[in-house]
């Protein structure tokens, strides 16, 4: 496994094996890597034939309420998981490499609503900062095929629009939200939870199937849904920002016909802001 810092080398060892024939995956990640992250790497493996993964904390999806200085890095054990899980090559750049001038992409495109919207509407200008770096590293790997979990439906969601709308040929491949055992997210930013805290925080999903639930047994009053899935975590401890039934697809309001929907949440619990979401397919 090859560990690369500079957009010159990664670009040169790109070329080098699309020349050979190789078809090139990417699995972009802030690091501090855990379950979920590894399910994507091991997927990648199955689209490809070489799996390049990027590490990189991108500051330009961090607002006020988040320190970034606080994000948990684990550089040598992240390289080490790679290594196990058989990626190719890791892309671990500083900011200044990502950002350089050099590097800017002019998307160009009109603001999408969605990205004032869910997460969006608690986290300004936050998928502006994925595009921006999702954007860089498409250009700087040139990948056939691109990795993201069902965890970030929202940012899942954004990356597929951004790629239809630049008319890139790249496949988007998602992955399902891998989780702890009680149910819990895989996340980094659970790290923040304390034992009391991670107790409770399973909570959350149980919401979300239940909501499901009723959704498959025929409810469709989503409002009154999300109201009261909002008020039962409350309750329970949270301070939830959104509750929401969507359509799957493009993330609008679900209406009453439409038969794949994202039921989505933004939490906090503690210092810890935990995101999950649902799929149903109504038959
Ligand atoms: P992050 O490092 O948090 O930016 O996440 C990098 C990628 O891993 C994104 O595509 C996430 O959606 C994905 N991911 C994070 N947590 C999980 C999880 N629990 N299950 C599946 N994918 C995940």
């Amino acid at each position: 496994m090859q560990t690369v810092t500079t957009v010159a080398v990664l670009r040169r060892q790109i070329s080098l094996w699309k020349s050979q024939g190789e078809r090139i995956v990417l699995v972009p990640t802030m690091g501090n890597l855990h379950a979920g992250h590894l399910a994507l790497v091991e997927h990648a493996r199955t689209c490809g034939s070489k799996v390049v993964c990027s590490i990189f904390v991108n500051t330009l999806q961090f607002d006020r309420e988040e320190d970034l200085a606080a994000y948990p890095r684990t550089p040598r054990e992240d390289l080490s998981a790679l290594q196990h899980a058989r990626a190719d090559l890791v892309f671990m750049p500083e900011h200044e490499e990502v950002y350089s001038e050099r590097h800017h992409v002019h998307t160009n495109l009109p603001e999408h609503p969605l990205h004032q919207q869910l997460c969006g509407q608690f986290r300004p200008g936050f998928f502006d900062g994925i595009v921006a770096v999702v954007a860089r590293l498409f250009h700087m790997t040139d990948p056939d095929v691109a990795v993201f979990g069902e965890k970030d439906y929202q940012q899942l969601v954004i990356i597929k629009q951004l790629v239809r709308n630049l008319g890139l040929e790249i496949r988007i491949e998602q992955v399902p939200t891998q989780r702890e055992d009680d149910g819990l997210a895989f996340s980094s930013r659970n790290a923040y939870l304390d034992d009391s805290q991670r107790a409770l925080a399973p909570r959350l999903y149980a919401e979300l199937v239940n909501m499901g639930q009723q959704v498959e047994a025929g409810e469709r009053s989503y409002a009154r849904l999300e109201r009261q899935a909002a008020d039962r975590l409350k309750q329970a401890g949270f301070h939830p920002e959104y509750v929401s039934i969507r359509d799957a697809d493009t993330l609008e309001e679900a209406r009453r016909g439409t038969d794949f929907i994202a039921i989505l949440a933004a939490a906090w619990l503690g210092k810890a802001r935990l995101i999950d979401n649902v799929l149903v397919r109504i038959s």
